[in-house]
């Protein structure tokens, strides 16, 4: 069952609608036309909000830190599609890959910019598979079924999460019962590891680890083992692994769409971002200051010593940059929204890519060549891609996260592309890929600068943190609200997904409208 359109049981209502009604999400007062907003952080949470704001008559001012390589402003944040120099119809997906339909807040935006999302990902099972697990290789060719011991792992895992994930889709249409029921869960779940309530329900040692190897759909999740249960919980009610697509022509296509494409607007008509921030964004914010007055204006400085006063910012950078890279004044967050940025957890992340001369597997025996290959061998996860408009493949030879992505992190990107290979030549028995290389390409969000980690997913304890995160957008009174609105993934619920920065860029665009003393729609 996919749950449509409300889908998360923490939400207090349905972004879906908001983003659909027709005069935009809100109203300012006539007087507030043209006022500028500082966005800091070109990604999706911030892009969507100027989207937002942009329509109702405001001035969204962008700023953003990242790079492309010729220098100038890179927009996407962690949608971040590289594009093969030497083909750039290959395409990698550094950051956010796999877009589950029932997204509906992101395939909304992409059906109105034309993004196609009809490609299913090439995701285990889906597609030819291998499993490499203790030495030992299984193949599964397409429509085929899971070996003995894996089959036998996964039914453990089916028989404690199944009749919980039906108790909630039994009560999903009623809103009252489903927020009751969910924070039962909650209560029951907020403190407890993912590894906790593996072995609390019955999975015996050998299960745990089989099914933590090749695991839930997508790949293995024992890195995800310290994580609360409750992320992996939301995970399986909300169906989030369940039928992922591929974006045509790369994820960053969802940003950049915000960015370029032209909206008719209030007060400024046909309009666009691009176009109001002078056609790219301010540079790297180092500075925050907030006065203590609410009606005085929040002073932002660039790395270049520009200061500049607003009547609202919202921030979407990685919540550790408060720490690491802005000087944000204490007052701007009360203490609870202080602890929360300094403990909520960021998992490590590392993706290893190659483009190939020919996607060479294609039109080869699955038995005989390179599949989806998922192992508890330090790459994880090797997934691989084609594409209708150049002759060139990409292979993602591995997909890491926490502990097995820090296994690679003492490596130098030669060595790390060398060490996928030579697992894989283990694996296969022989080497399947050198001699079709052509470039490669590897990230590690935690090393990349201004990032600090790849995505929010709450440790256990950590619940009330996140309430924190979620609620400083929604301040009891917004009169005397400072102004300064904390958005992007790890504000969310749904840390790691594109449609959790949506959401969280929508809710700080309406606290804006609410500072500024403007109505909302539908909320
Ligand atoms: C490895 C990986 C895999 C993922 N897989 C998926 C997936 O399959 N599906 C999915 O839906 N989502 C996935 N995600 C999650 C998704 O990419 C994010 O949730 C989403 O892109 C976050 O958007 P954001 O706007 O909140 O943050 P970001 O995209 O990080 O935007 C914040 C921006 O702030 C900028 N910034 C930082 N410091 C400053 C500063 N001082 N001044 C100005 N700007 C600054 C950054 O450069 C960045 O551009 C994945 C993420 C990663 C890293």
């Amino acid at each position: 069952m996919i749950y449509d359109p409300w889908q998360y049981p923490d939400n207090p209502f349905d972004y879906t609608s908001l983003v659909n009604y027709k005069g935009g999400i809100g109203k300012i007062p006539d007087k507030k036309a043209g006022t500028k907003v500082a966005i800091i952080g070109a990604g999706c949470a911030g892009l969507c909000a100027a989207w937002e704001l942009m329509k109702i008559g405001l001035h969204p001012v962008i700023y953003e830190s990242d790079k492309n390589l010729d220098g100038t402003p890179r927009i996407g944040g962690r949608a971040f599609t590289w594009r093969f120099p030497g083909d750039q119809s290959a395409l990698a997906e550094l950051g956010a890959m796999r877009i589950p339909p029932v997204h509906k807040t992101t395939t909304g935006y992409m059906d109105r910019f034309g993004i196609d999302y009809s490609q299913p990902f090439p995701d285990p099972l889906i597609v030819p598979t291998t499993l490499y697990f203790k030495g030992k290789k299984y193949f599964i060719p397409l429509g085929g079924s899971l070996p003995g011991p894996v089959k036998n792992s996964i039914h453990a895992w089916e028989k404690f999460i199944d009749p919980m994930v039906k108790k909630m889709a039994t009560i999903w249409d009623n809103p009252y019962l489903r927020t009751l029921e969910w924070q039962n869960f909650v209560e029951q779940f907020k403190n407890k590891s993912f590894y906790q309530v593996l072995c609390e329900h019955g999975l015996s040692r050998d299960e745990i680890d089989l099914f933590g190897s090749m695991g839930l759909g997508t790949g293995g999740f024992n890195s995800m083992f310290p994580i609360s249960f409750l992320e992996i919980f939301r995970l399986m009610v909300c169906k989030w692994e369940v039928d992922q697509r591929i974006v045509k022509g790369g994820v960053s296509r969802i940003p950049e769409s915000f960015w370029e494409q032209n909206r008719l607007c209030r007060h400024w008509g046909k309009m666009n971002i691009k176009t109001l921030n002078n056609g790219q964004p301010l540079g790297a914010v180092a500075r925050i200051h907030t006065p203590d007055a609410f009606d005085e204006k929040i002073k932002i400085t660039d790395i270049n010593g520009n200061t500049r006063s607003y009547e609202a910012v919202i921030l979407t950078c990685s919540h550790r940059a408060l720490e690491t890279d802005i000087k944000v004044s204490r007052n701007t967050f009360s203490d609870a929204v202080w602890s929360a940025i300094q403990d909520i957890h960021m998992t490590r992340s590392g993706k290893v890519f190659i483009r190939t001369r020919e996607a060479f597997w294609k039109n080869l025996d699955p038995r005989s060549t390179l599949n989806c290959t998922i192992t508890d061998e330090a790459i994880r996860g090797t997934y691989l891609f084609d594409f209708d408009d150049t002759p060139s493949g990409v292979i993602c030879l591995s997909y890491t996260w926490e502990d097995s992505a820090t296994k690679l992190h003492g490596l130098d990107e030669k060595e790390r592309l060398d060490k996928s290979l030579s697992i894989l030549k283990t694996i296969y028995g022989r080497d399947l890929i050198s001699d079709q290389m052509a470039e490669f390409k590897t990230i590690f969000w935690e090393h990349k600068k201004g990032y600090h980690g790849a995505f929010k997913l709450n440790y256990p304890g950590q619940y009330e943190d996140q309430k924190a995160l979620f609620l400083q957008t929604k301040p009891k009174s917004m009169a005397s609200h400072n102004g300064v609105f904390l958005s992007g993934e790890s504000t969310s619920w749904a840390g790691g997904w594109i449609e959790g920065a949506l959401h969280s860029g929508l809710d700080a665009a309406m606290a804006v409208i609410g500072k500024l003393q403007g109505e909302l729609h539908m909320v």
